[in-house]
């Protein structure tokens, strides 16, 4: 890793450079929680979630089956009719593992802040709130309107937001 400054080499356009190649806290996490999404095992959709408080990462979680049983790539998705969509059921959600993960380890996630790839879906929204996460940001987005409502009836913070590449 180079370091951000070096004063035997870098002149001050070298720095302007690289300093406008620095990405913001939000584009940060946000390309962290895109990274994590490659490691889901479910070929419907790779959703990649990141739990920050003060700048620091303490969890995250992709959308997998539980430790110890069949992936879909292996065994196929278990789709199931859910609120009149198709989805797989095989999996826990990337937001769920992130919580999951906190809980495991004994981290609190009270008051920090959601990076997710996708929208949440109703039960993750659900969860979030009850595990005291306060803000949720995203950048896709994901069929579930009612996630947003009840969202904004429970004061969860919900922000679109897309890093730019
Ligand atoms: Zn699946
Ligand atoms: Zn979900």
């Amino acid at each position: 890793m180079e370091p951000f400054r070096r004063a035997d080499m870098d002149t001050s356009e070298e720095h302007a450079a690289l300093k406008r190649t620095r990405p913001s806290w939000d584009e940060y996490f946000m390309r962290i929680a895109h990274e994590v999404a490659t490691r889901s095992t479910c070929p419907r959709l790779a959703v990649g979630a990141v739990v920050v408080r003060d700048k620091r990462l303490l969890t995250t979680g992709y959308n997998g089956s539980p430790s110890g049983m069949p992936h879909c790539e292996d065994a196929g998705c278990l789709i199931r009719i859910v609120d009149g969509r198709e989805s797989c059921q095989r999996t826990l959600h990337a937001e769920q593992n992130a919580i999951i993960q906190a809980a495991y380890h004994g981290v609190s996630v009270q008051g920090a802040s959601i990076y997710c790839t996708h929208q949440p879906c109703l039960m993750c929204v659900k969860m979030i709130m009850n595990a005291g996460i306060e803000e949720v940001r995203y950048a896709d987005g994901y069929p579930d309107p009612l996630a947003i409502e009840l969202a904004a009836e429970g004061g969860l913070k919900m922000v679109r937001f897309t890093p730019e590449d």
